[in-house]
């Protein structure tokens, strides 16, 4: 498995007795990353089986409560595990001094070192890259400064052949360097199989994009052109297009058209408003325009291999 997409909240402002808001864990290569973190987040993570200690990148979005109000406790959580490694944290500039401010003020001082990048809400940036996986945020239109995210394989890696990985009983650790072009090297060395045999050419590296909070603009669409997965949020039914402007919400319908247009693959909606007892509703709307549309249920996972 080389990319997994776990929903950890899927609700909009207010928190319903079953729905969380938003977070989403989301395993791409060997990169354990945390997209928002709402309220509630780390106990999702319990929930799904996601160890907190693998985490290394946490992206938030923007400032307001229902994606970011899970960080703090997660942190100290991670204290006092006894986290020694570095956290890097992608936000707007205010969400790092909310957190000094908050963390200076308690007798429990972060042991671990937090690596603040600060985020730009009015242009394009590649803000994390290696050899494997390229990060850019990009600019969202919503009621205060807001990022979404693009994730994307490097072009310079191929394409699992898992058919025949699988049949040679490749352990899944071995995968990374396998896209890397390496050939397999058995642990005792005795066997050798070819990077050729276990790999094809990839003309077109997995992308994965993460949209919440915005209206519907049409500048949101020529920076996820193309994309495989579409994560974009559908707060509201296109009945509540008002509320949706006013609010700087988008709805299911109008988060179909954004998939639509971006020639996405796939499309999964999520944010809800909590005035949805039946979430089915907003997908059948959204499949009006762009059919390869699905809800995001929280524990739901997503997986490419
Ligand atoms: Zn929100
Ligand atoms: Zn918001």
């Amino acid at each position: 498995m080389i990319f997994e997409l776990v929903i950890l909240g899927n609700s909009s402002a207010t928190p319903t007795i079953s729905r969380h808001p938003s977070a989403q864990y989301l395993r791409m290569l060997d990169h354990h990353f945390l997209i928002d973190c709402g309220e509630g987040t780390q106990m999702q993570m319990q929930r799904y089986k996601i160890k907190k200690s693998r985490l290394k990148h946490i992206f938030i979005s923007h400032i307001h409560a229902d994606h970011m109000l899970g960080l703090p406790g997660l942190l100290f959580s991670m204290n006092l595990m006894q986290r020694t490694d570095p956290l890097h944290i992608y936000g707007p500039a205010v969400l790092f001094d909310i957190l000094d401010l908050f963390i200076a003020s308690t007798d429990n001082p972060i042991h671990f070192e937090i690596i603040k990048h600060v985020t730009n809400s009015d242009k394009r940036e590649v803000i994390f890259e290696d050899t494997t996986i390229k990060v850019t945020s990009f600019p969202l239109y919503h009621r205060v400064p807001t990022t979404g995210f693009l994730f994307e394989e490097q072009t310079n890696l191929k394409k699992l052949n898992v058919d025949n990985c699988k049949r040679h009983n490749i352990p899944f650790t071995h995968y990374t360097d396998i896209k890397r072009g390496k050939d397999y090297v058995s642990a005792d060395g005795k066997t050798v199989i070819k990077n050729r045999e276990l790999t094809i050419e990839n003309p077109n590296p997995l992308s994965y994009a993460y949209c919440s909070d915005t209206v519907y603009d049409d500048r949101v669409i020529e920076q996820i052109k193309g994309v495989d997965m579409l994560y974009h949020e559908a707060t509201f039914k296109h009945d509540k297009l008002e509320r949706a402007l006013q609010t700087m919400h988008t709805t299911a319908l109008q988060a179909g058209m954004v998939a639509k247009l971006a020639e996405a693959k796939q499309l999964i909606i999520g944010h809800f408003s909590s005035r949805y007892d039946n979430l089915m509703e907003l997908p059948e709307e959204t499949q009006q325009e762009f059919p390869n549309s699905f809800l995001a249920y929280e524990g739901e996972r997503f997986i490419r291999e």
